[in-house]
Formats: C-alpha cells, sequence, structure tokens
C-alpha cells in the first residue's frame, strides 16, 4: 500500500544520496519534503516537483544538486511527492497510479483518497513554514518548447518564471492544481520545463534550478531588461471520458476521434483559422468539450466541424497537444491560447 505521510528529510550529505534518480526515490520511500538549511536560514522558498510520476526532469535536477551538495541562498524546500507512481513499473511512465485521482488537481477540498491527504499535508506544510515563494516543475507529454503557467499577472510571478523561460500562459481555468494557491504575498508558478524524455527539458531544470537555488533575489524582474512572450486566458479541449481515441495519419474507422501524428509540432507554433487538425468518426464532434475559466462550453469560436474534421476558428498557439491516449482522455488532448490575447511584454 503506497504511503499517505509526507515524510521529512532535513539536509542529507552528498554522500547519502543514491547515485541515480531511480535509487533515489526508493531511498525515499514514499512522498517526501527534504528541507535544506540555507546560507541565510532566515528565509525559505519551495520547490515541488514530480507531482507526476512521468515528468522525471525536476526530480533528475534536484537529485543532481543533492548529490553536489551545494548550499542554497535560503532554506529550500523541496516537495517529492509522487514517488510510487515514478516508480511503478516502466519507470517514469505513470503520470499517477492507476486507479487514483491526479494529485495536481486535488489541491482544493475535498481533500479525499491518498492524492488528496498528500495534498492537504503539502498545505500545511507551507503554512508552517512560509516560504516566500513556490516553484512546481513539470514536464509535458508531448513534444513542446518550454514555458511557465500562472494564476496571476505580476512582476513576481514573471521574474519567478523568467528564471526558467521567456514563454508565460496566463491561465483563469480552476482545477485544483498547485499554483492556484498563489496570493500576492506568496507567488506560485508551474514550469512546463519541454517534453519528458527531452534531454533539452533536463538541462533546462538544472539551469533554472541552480538560479533559483542561488540568486538572492528571484521576486524581481532583471535590471537589465526582460522580454516575455505571454499568452492569456487558454482553453482546454477535453473529450468525454469514453472517447476512443487513435493516432494516426489516416482516419481510423473505429476510433471517435483520430489525432495525425503531426499535430504535436503546432505546439507553440501558430495555427491559423482554417488550418486541419482531426479526424472526428461516427459521433461527430459529440464526444469533444471546450473547458474555460467559466465551465464547459462549446466549441464554437475556437473550433469549427466541417463535415468529419476540425478545424481551428482562429488564430491560436495551441500547447501541451499530448501523444498520449490516457492523458487526453482523462486531462486534455490539447490547450489553445487565442492569438487576440498575445501580448510581448518588453520590460
Ligand atoms: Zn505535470
Amino acid at each position: 500500500m503506497p504511503h499517505d505521510r509526507i515524510n521529512i528529510v532535513r539536509n542529507p550529505t552528498p554522500a547519502s544520496v543514491a547515485k541515480t534518480p531511480q535509487d533515489f526515490l526508493c531511498q525515499l520511500d514514499g512522498p517526501t519534503l527534504i528541507i535544506v538549511e540555507g546560507r541565510d536560514p532566515g528565509r525559505c522558498r519551495a520547490l515541488s516537483t514530480l507531482l507526476h510520476g512521468n515528468e522525471p526532469s525536476g526530480l533528475k535536477a534536484v537529485h543532481g544538486w543533492l548529490r553536489n551538495g551545494e548550499r542554497p541562498s535560503v532554506t529550500m524546500l523541496c516537495f517529492i511527492l509522487s514517488v510510487s507512481s515514478a516508480l511503478e513499473p516502466p519507470l517514469f511512465s505513470h503520470r499517477q497510479l492507476p486507479g487514483e485521482r491526479d494529485i495536481n488537481r486535488c489541491f482544493r477540498p475535498p481533500f479525499e483518497g491518498r492524492p488528496g491527504l498528500i495534498a492537504e499535508q503539502l498545505l500545511g506544510l507551507l503554512d508552517e513554514y512560509r516560504p516566500e515563494c513556490l516553484i512546481d516543475i513539470h514536464n509535458t507529454s508531448g513534444m513542446n518548447p518550454a514555458f511557465g503557467v500562472v494564476t496571476h499577472e505580476d512582476p513576481a510571478h514573471e521574474a519567478l518564471v523568467a528564471l526558467f523561460t521567456r514563454r508565460l500562459i496566463i491561465t483563469d481555468i480552476k482545477l485544483g492544481a498547485l499554483m492556484e494557491t498563489s496570493r500576492p504575498e506568496f507567488p506560485v508558478a508551474t514550469i512546463e520545463c519541454g517534453g519528458n524524455r527531452d534531454p533539452v527539458a533536463d538541462r533546462l531544470a538544472v539551469e533554472g534550478l541552480w538560479r533559483y537555488l542561488q540568486q538572492d533575489q528571484v521576486l524581481q524582474l532583471p535590471p537589465d531588461g526582460l522580454h516575455m512572450d505571454l499568452y492569456h486566458h487558454p482553453v482546454r479541449l477535453v473529450l468525454a471520458p469514453d472517447t476512443k481515441i487513435a493516432f494516426a495519419d489516416e482516419p481510423d474507422p473505429e476510433a471517435d476521434i483520430t489525432v495525425p501524428r503531426q499535430l504535436e509540432r503546432y505546439n507553440f507554433g501558430l495555427v491559423t483559422r482554417g488550418t486541419f487538425l482531426l479526424w472526428l468518426g461516427p459521433r461527430g464532434h459529440s464526444p469533444l468539450r471546450l473547458q474555460s475559466a467559466s465551465g464547459a462550453g462549446e466549441l464554437t469560436g475556437y473550433f469549427d466541424c466541417i463535415g468529419h474534421s476540425l478545424y481551428a476558428a482562429q488564430t491560436m498557439k495551441l500547447f501541451m497537444v499530448t501523444d498520449n491516449p490516457v492523458i487526453a482522455c482523462s486531462d486534455c488532448l490539447l490547450y489553445a491560447a487565442p492569438e487576440t490575447g498575445h501580448r510581448v511584454l518588453d520590460v
């Protein structure tokens, strides 16, 4: 039975940390908070990674840091929670344990089931230690460049994301994700480092984590200016749970939707009005739903269904297009941000 308590480990020595990320996870024995005292122990910051067991870039970066033993500038709270999902064979392939809820949808009441209990404990530990900010490091399941996601648009959130990347999505969709606990006095940013099998994503996590660990200030924009690409208020294209999905280069007659393999190439590329996206089966567009901050809605305005095909209805950036059928059906197939909400920040 996987653990439902967060273990606390303080100041592990480099020699005590196992050589590989996999052995390190076995050492952790369940959801863990690692606390490393900083040069200034009077301040602290928080970091979370591996909320999803198939997203290892942040975990690898944390493991490398702990093996190296570099002291952070302020005390660091490092949450590594979905250890059992990550270790479920094959390694780093399960977002959550089969039959369990996605823990990054559990950071709001009711705190039910094992992931809910663990999420509630994390929130209790944040109340107890009162870190000045939190970064939650993820990977995407399809090919994506790195980007940040925040719920508040202000310089502190932008500065946190800029430690890792210059692409930023501002969302008001409420899902129960950890970043939704963000408040002006406690900024939280999600970092999507890139694809979960991409060495570029691993490197980006290492470099961003290093800045987060070493900089004295992480909530102020750099004085020499900053260029950021901002995308506002994306919508999610979600599928009914019983949708039969296929990934193929021609329509699958057995499937409700067939997603061409090249769809994920559009990640952060612009799709213009009329761009073909995917094929619809005999149920037409009925398995598809749009999810926005105001709830579930019609596809109209974002997507056009013509015959047995789905097209973009306006110019948009697509992101988090997944090639994983389980994630497509249980979470969402893709996010779309209208280009009308795109702004370039130059400060
Ligand atoms: Zn994730």
